[in-house]
Parts: C-alpha cells; structure tokens; sequence
C-alpha cells in the first residue's frame, strides 16, 4: 500500500516506523523539520510511567514499554531513563487511591513512602508530614527530540522516505484514493493518509474537531545547594496531585532542574504561539517549586513554550476522519501522550492497513466526543 504520514512529531514518526517494517510503502511529510523546536514533541525529556488513576492507561503502558525499549536497543543510545517515579498526595486523596488502586488492579509494583522515608530515597523532594508518596521504580523520562530523531532514523531505515519543509495544505478524495495538496500548489497521491498533525490536526481537518491547543511553559530552576541530590540516579521524577505541578531530575544536557504545571494554559493558536516567559506562571510556580524542593533557588535558567492538543476528555482520538475510510486520525494527545506514541503509531499502522493488533481502542473514537446531552 501506498501511505502518506502527515507530521513528523513523536506520533508520526513511530506510525511511519511502523508502516516501514511492516514493507509498506510510506511518504511522510513535515512544514518544520524533524526534532525541530515548533511542535509538541522536543525537549530533553517527557515522562514515562504506569502510574496513571485509570488501569485502562496503566495496562496500555506495558505494550509502550516493550515498544520504548526495543526503540531503544535499535537506536543503540539511551532513550529511556529509567529513574523511578513519585506520586505525591495525601493518603485520602482520591487521585492518590485511583492510582494505587490502578497499579494494583494492573499487577504492577511500588511502594508507599513516607516523608521519613522520602529524605533516604530521594533526598531533593520534601514531603509535607501529612502527605505521603507512590514509588515506582520504572518510571523516569524519555530523551523527547532525541526519541523522534531516533525513531524517525529506523523509518527512513526500513525505507520510509521522510520529506522536510513540506507543508501539507489539504487533502481531497481521489476517484483511487487520496490527494495531498502541498504549499508549492504540488499533489501527490495515495490509497491511505494518516494525520499526525499535533496541534495543526483541526487547521488542516476541520475547526469543529473538538480539539483545543493550548500553550504550555516549563522552567529549568537554578540549583541553590545539594547539586548531587538531584542528579538521576538520586532523584526519581515526581508529580504533585495537590497542584499539577511535576518535575525531572537533572537529564545531564541543561544545566538546571526542569519542572512545570500540568494545568492546561491559554487557548493558542499553532501558528501565533506566545514564546516569551509569562512571569506570572514562572512566580507561582517557583513559589512551589521551591517548597517541594528547597534546594532550588527561585531563579529560572531556561523556559521553553510548547503546545497541549487537549480533547474534552482527555483521551486520545484514534479513528478515522468523519465520512472517511481513508484518511486516519491520531491525535487530542492532551499533554499526556508522548510516552504513549509508540503504541499509537502502531495502533494507526495496523488500523489503516487492516491488521488486527487485539487492542480495543473504542474509547479513542471521534463519535464518543459527539454525543449530545439529552434535553
Ligand atoms: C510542555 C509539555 C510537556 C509534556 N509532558 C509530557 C510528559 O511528561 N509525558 C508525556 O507522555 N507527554 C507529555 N507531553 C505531551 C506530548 O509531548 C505530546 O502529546 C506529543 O509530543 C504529541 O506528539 P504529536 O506527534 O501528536 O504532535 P507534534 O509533536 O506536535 O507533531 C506534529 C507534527 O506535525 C507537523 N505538521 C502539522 N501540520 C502539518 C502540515 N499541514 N503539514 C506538514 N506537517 C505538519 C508539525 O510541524 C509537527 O512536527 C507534553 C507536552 C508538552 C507541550
């Protein structure tokens, strides 16, 4: 078969990996370039993990693992840095019960930490008296740029011809299949396009995807004592279900101590996005971030903007565009996704080559967004 991927983030270059291996032949188009600092996937680091409040997720995860690391031996650099993770709340908290009754119904291992116990395991974080912490051993952070970079390598490997600077502007029915339109006026055509356009997807789809894109920013926090503490082999990363806040140790490329708010920010459009530091955010969340972890100072060393593609739900959308059968969506990543993106390039592989991969992806579907309230 012969298909088209549009965007080369983490989702399109693991679909077109995918496609590649499985002897398709596979087009895929980028505006930017690959890595490049415009879409959702770049930085130094995304977080992996199984804790999630919802076992639907945490099972997924274990196909990701085995997709991340199998990535991984084939890239023949470290990807995936397995420093373990924190989940920090309050033993009654129900988003801290979600997630360990998760982990339990899933079969996967932790540990509950008290803040006693946090100071030996990881001494950077300081946990209130009344709160407590899941450990996870497996959780850590994946090498974002690095993994699309890589990813995209084992496509263009297996034969997947990957194009720059190629600005997708519509696509059309054929009477065989389906029209790409560029921005130099070109076509070309193909029996099947997936779209992987991140925050771009409703701009080039529809507007009434019910998608919004909304801007993000993350600080590398100055070290003011206890450098050692926060390298990765001492410090795991954490999330604060009290704020939303997370954060990473030091991944060894920037020098200072990445963290951010996972609270959706302003409404954005992809192509006007604000990239200068909003000083407000940066106060309040210094504010926190230096009571979670005291040997920050309050100074911010590097901010980098970015772009959530939230669904209303929070769940992904992995189906096919409205009224077509072929062209094919994976999208409404929701800031959550990229440690997912493996799975999904291989869930849209399979979707749009007919292959049955035995996952029931239902709950990704356009039409679950579509219903209407009773009057
Ligand atoms: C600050 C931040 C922190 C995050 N933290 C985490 C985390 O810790 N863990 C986690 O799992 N996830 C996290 N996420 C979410 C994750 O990074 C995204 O869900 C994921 O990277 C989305 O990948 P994508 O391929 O769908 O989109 P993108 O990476 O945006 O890729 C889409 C690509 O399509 C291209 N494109 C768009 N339109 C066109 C067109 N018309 N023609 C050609 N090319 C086009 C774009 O240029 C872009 O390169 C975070 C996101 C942000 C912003």
């Amino acid at each position: 078969m012969n298909i088209a991927v549009i965007g080369l983030g983490a989702a399109g270059a693991s679909t077109c990996r995918q496609l590649a291996r499985r002897g398709h032949k596979v087009s895929a188009f980028e505006q930017f370039t690959i890595g490049s600092d415009k879409g959702s996937s770049f930085g130094e680091s995304r977080i992996i993990r199984y804790t999630y409040p919802d076992a639907f997720y945490t099972r997924l995860m274990g196909r990701a693992y085995d997709l991340w690391r199998e990535i991984q031996v084939e890239a023949r650099q470290e990807l995936l840095v397995q420093t373990g993770i924190m989940i920090i709340g309050t033993p009654h908290q129900p988003a801290f019960q979600d997630v360990v009754s998760s982990l339990r119904a899933s079969g996967v291992e932790f540990t509950l930490i008290t803040p006693e116990e946090c100071k030996e395991l990881a001494p950077a974080i300081r946990l209130q008296s009344h709160e407590c912490a899941i450990f996870q051993a497996e959780g850590g952070f994946l090498r974002a740029t690095r993994c699309v970079q890589a990813i995209s390598a084992q496509a263009a490997n297996c034969g997947a011809i990957l194009l720059e600077n190629m600005e997708v502007r519509s696509i059309e029915d054929s009477p065989t299949g389906v029209d790409l339109v560029f921005k130099d006026g070109s076509r070309r055509s193909f029996d099947k396009v997936v779209v992987a356009a991140g925050p771009w997807v409703g701009k080039l789809l529809s507007p009434s995807l019910p998608v919004t894109v909304t801007r993000q920013e993350i600080g590398y926090f100055k070290i003011d004592h206890g450098a050692q503490d926060f390298e990765s082999n001492r410090m795991p990363v954490w999330i604060d279900l009290k704020n939303l806040n997370y954060g990473f140790p030091l991944d060894g490329v920037i020098d200072g101590v990445k963290a951010a708010s996972h609270k959706t920010g302003a409404i954005v459009d992809p192509d006007r996005l604000p990239r200068s530091q909003d000083s407000l955010y940066q106060q309040a969340l210094a504010a926190d971030v230096q009571k979670r972890l005291p040997g920050l100072s309050d100074r911010i060393v590097k901010s980098q903007v970015c772009m959530y593609t939230n669904t209303p739900d929070e769940d992904f959308i992995l189906d096919w565009a409205p009224g077509s059968d072929r062209v094919y969506i994976v999208s409404g990543c929701s800031g959550h996704g990229f440690k997912f993106t493996p799975l999904l390039g291989e869930i849209a592989a399979a979707a749009v080559t007919g292959d049955d991969l035995n996952i029931d992806v239902s709950r990704f579907s356009l039409a679950r967004l579509s219903q209407t309230d009773q009057p």
